[in-house]
């Protein structure tokens, strides 16, 4: 690995499916690490603690954020979700490209940090798809589906912030998938990437 590695942001509103792309592009990417997230939220079915999150209490949520830990935090319908800061920061430094998963706002502060990072807006084909896809998925109460829904009309506002957009649309997972794997690629060949010592070794004659 050459350099510091680039940190990939996939944002967008619940439902729009930043978990099933972001599960499917860690498959097979061995230079991607994905930045496990902090939240107050109590775990769903099936989420494991250090895996999916690491669940904190709401006490030490607030003791990490006092030290400093987070690299940005937002209340989100009522519980507090945060980026730890040493894992991207130590990642990033051994050259691993890393993945962040937050909310729109976190994207956005997380770009204040870290001019360098990529943001990635993840969208349904219709925006009525939102709704549908949080009913299915039966993990919060309708007013808790309402209440990500009004978030996600503010969170749209604020898309051309955003570096590139994939949609997300039904039994098209792998497609956006594969998107996603083009703008990693993309990104890594940008010209600025490369330090001059490389592009020197390239093109002194022996
Ligand atoms: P969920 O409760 O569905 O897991 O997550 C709710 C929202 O919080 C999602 O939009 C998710 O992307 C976002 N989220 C997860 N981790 C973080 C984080 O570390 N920071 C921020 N700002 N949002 C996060």
């Amino acid at each position: 690995m050459t350099g510091p590695g680039l940190l990939f942001v996939v944002s967008g509103p619940s439902g729009a499916g930043k978990d099933t792309l972001v599960d499917g592009l860690l498959r097979g990417s061995s230079g991607l690490k994905y930045s496990i997230s902090a939240t107050t939220r109590a775990p769903r079915d099936g989420e494991r603690e250090g895996e999916d999150y690491f669940f904190l209490s709401r006490g030490v949520f607030e003791k990490g954020m006092r030290n400093g830990e987070f690299l940005e935090t937002r209340e989100y319908n009522g519980n507090l979700y945060g980026t730890p800061r040493g894992f991207i920061r130590d990642t990033l430094a051994h050259g691993y490209d890393v993945i962040a998963k937050p909310e729109v706002n976190g994207a956005l502060r997380i770009k204040a940090s870290f001019a360098d990072a990529v943001l990635i807006f993840i969208l349904p084909d219709k925006f009525a798809d939102l709704r549908r896809r949080l009913e299915a998925r039966r993990t919060e109460t309708n007013a808790e589906i309402a209440a990500r829904l009004a978030i996600a009309h503010e969170e749209v506002k604020s898309i051309r912030s955003f570096d590139y957009l994939v949609i997300n649309a039904d039994e098209q997972h792998e497609a956006a998938i594969a998107d996603l794997r083009a703008i990693l690629r993309a990104e890594k060949l940008r010209i600025h990437r490369y330090n001059d010592g490389r592009i020197q070794e390239i093109v002194t004659e022996s």
